[in-house]
């Protein structure tokens, strides 16, 4: 989903850092071998999680949603170098592609992969994270959400992505319509939370960023 002009897009990719090598051939490869290559975090995107890590300088990271690896290689380069990133991701089908990648980026013997339903996994992690990036299935946002704050501390940042879905949690709710609601519940629940203070960011499809008191 593109909320601003093709030209505005052109014109801040080109004035952000260049994206990496090894995160170009990552896309191409998506695209043409996995299904819903749409699902990849682009390059502007990509930077912003590289740079947003970078700034926190997190020991240790949760990933939600691993995918192809694209986000979990941008949030690693943050890491502090005895740091360690968890990515979570149900489809066992790509956990092969994701470690070739993982390997080639310099990040393999930081980053663990766990295959599995994150809800069931994320309690079972005896960790502390100071970045959490939740990006799987829509639906159960809130349970991720709640699963990983026990597992945050005050200060920790929980990054959640897509929360605008194309823009559809501004229009009329379509009653079969659960993902989009759920998010419109998700977003006011996230501000009103007096857990942690929370910025939703319109980068891409919507990156809320909510920091832990
Ligand atoms: N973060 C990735 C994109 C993630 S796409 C990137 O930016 O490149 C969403 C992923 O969540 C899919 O790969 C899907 O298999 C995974 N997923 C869906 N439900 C899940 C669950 N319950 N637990 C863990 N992963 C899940
Ligand atoms: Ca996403």
């Amino acid at each position: 989903m593109h909320f601003l002009s093709a030209i505005l897009e052109q014109y801040i990719t080109d004035h952000s850092q260049a994206e990496p090598d090894i995160l170009q051939k990552l896309t191409r490869e998506t695209h043409l071998k996995v299904i819903q290559p749409r699902m990849i975090t682009g390059h502007f995107q990509g930077r912003v999680l590289s740079l947003l890590s970078k700034i926190i300088g997190p020991k240790n990271i949760l990933e939600i949603g691993t995918y192809t690896g694209y986000s979990a290689i941008c949030l690693a380069e943050g890491l502090q170098k005895d740091g360690t990133l968890h990515t979570i991701d149900i489809n066992e089908e790509l956990t092969g592609m994701q470690r070739r990648f993982f390997e080639e980026s310099g990040f393999g013997d930081q980053i663990i992969q766990h295959t599995g339903d994150a809800i069931k996994i994320i309690p079972d992690l005896e960790v502390v994270f100071d970045l959490v990036f939740i990006d799987a299935e829509k639906i159960s946002y809130d349970q991720y959400f709640e699963a990983c704050i026990k597992k945050c501390r005050p200060g920790s940042v929980i990054l959640s992505d897509n929360v605008l879905w194309s823009g559809k949690v501004t229009e009329p709710l379509q009653p079969k319509d659960k993902a989009t609601k759920i998010l419109q519940d998700y977003n006011k629940k996230l501000r009103d939370d007096p857990r942690v203070e929370t910025v939703l960011l319109p980068i891409r499809d919507g990156l809320t960023l909510s920091r832990v008191v």
